[in-house]
């Protein structure tokens, strides 16, 4: 039997290029696109890569050439900093990525699409408090984003549905809950809060203070990677197309979080809060619907993840601290 070909777009970035190693893992030919290269692993992981910017329709039609799925996770987007300052440009390059990848796999006939939506589709309304009710799908609407990056994700969930209903398109949905985990990007302005945290608990030393947004009181859920990977394929082998969150319902602040990380580097620090862009004041994810019908829910606890995470970005500090040593050294 020929093996089935998958393509995974934003292969270049966190969530992308461990799909890919997970696809190959399970037999697989996958083609990797990205307007980059993967920053922490090898593009050769696929068994091909192209660069691409597939804002252009015609980089669309040629990463889906010959493809009979997609997993589709290109977008630009970064932590709650990034979407909150950023809304042009994450407006107009995710929706032309996704208008014009929904055209291409019409037109190369490809049969199932997984699209990676968020859970910044629901409503700000929901969202007013620490201690919030976890959010079910349906919640989605009357629509109230708190963010462009939000809106987008919503539209583009209604624009592959009416590909699905008018031309067929096979789709499945998940609105992910913060996935987290190592090889993601941990700075620069893009990294999301558990990244952000372990980089600057790294990088400090004893009764260093580091830096969190707000009073750190705000509460969100964490789902860790390779929990994340198994839900995706569950959803995209499943006959379910409707949205379905993927994430985990324990619900934590950002201050609990940074003490798990403290304990894991068994530092003592302090924190420093500053005013700035921190989102929804409390967010969390309803599973009934995605126990129901997946049978999955995460297995990693947030502790066990974040330890992965932190021990990966301590060791990449060091790393990148022994090319710089080495390259003073010739100066
Ligand atoms: P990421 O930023 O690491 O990966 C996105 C990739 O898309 C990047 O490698 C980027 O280069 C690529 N990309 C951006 N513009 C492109 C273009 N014009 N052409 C080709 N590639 C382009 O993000 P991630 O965390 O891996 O997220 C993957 C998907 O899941 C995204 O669609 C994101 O919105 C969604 N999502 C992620 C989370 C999360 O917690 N990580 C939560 C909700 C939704």
């Amino acid at each position: 039997m020929s093996k089935k070909r998958v393509l995974v777009t934003g292969a270049g970035g966190f969530i992308g290029h461990h799909m890919i190693r997970f696809l190959k893992k399970k037999g697989y030919w996958v083609r990797g696109a990205d307007i980059k290269y993967p920053e922490f692993s090898s593009p050769e992981e696929a068994d091909e890569f192209l660069l691409l910017d597939l804002r252009q329709m015609q980089n669309c039609l040629i990463a889906t050439v010959g493809i009979d799925m997609v997993y589709a996770f290109a977008a630009n987007m970064g932590g709650m900093a990034f979407v909150t300052n950023v809304k042009a440009d994450v407006m107009r390059d995710n929706a032309l990525i996704n208008i014009n990848m929904a055209e291409s796999c019409k037109v190369n006939s490809v049969k199932r699409v997984f699209f990676s939506s968020s859970a910044c589709v629901y409503p700000e309304y929901k969202q007013l408090d620490v201690q919030i009710s976890p959010l079910k799908e349906t919640d989605a609407y009357p629509a109230q984003p708190d963010t462009a990056y939000g809106w987008e994700k919503l539209f583009s969930e209604i624009l592959f549905k009416s590909y699905e209903s008018d031309h067929g398109l096979e789709m499945r949905i998940a609105r992910f809950h913060n996935i987290f985990g190592p090889e993601g990007t941990y700075m620069g302005g893009k990294q999301k809060a558990p990244a952000d945290i372990c980089r600057q608990v790294a990088s400090a030393k004893n009764r260093d203070k580091i830096k969190l947004v707000g009073d750190g009181e705000q509460t969100r859920s964490f789902c860790y990677i390779d929990d994340c990977l198994k839900g995706i394929y569950l959803l995209m082998n499943s006959n379910y197309n409707q949205p379905l969150n993927i994430g985990s319902d324990r619900l934590v602040s950002i201050n609990h979080m940074t003490d798990i990380i403290c304990k894991i580097s068994d530092k003592q620090l302090g924190i420093e809060y500053n005013p700035g862009p921190q989102g929804v004041r409390g967010r969390n994810a309803d599973l009934t619907l995605c126990r129901k019908i997946l049978k999955w829910t995460p297995k990693i606890s947030l502790e066990e993840g974040l330890k992965r995470t932190y021990h990966w970005i301590d060791q990449e500090l060091k790393k990148r601290g022994s090319i710089r040593k080495k390259i003073k050294a010739y100066a």
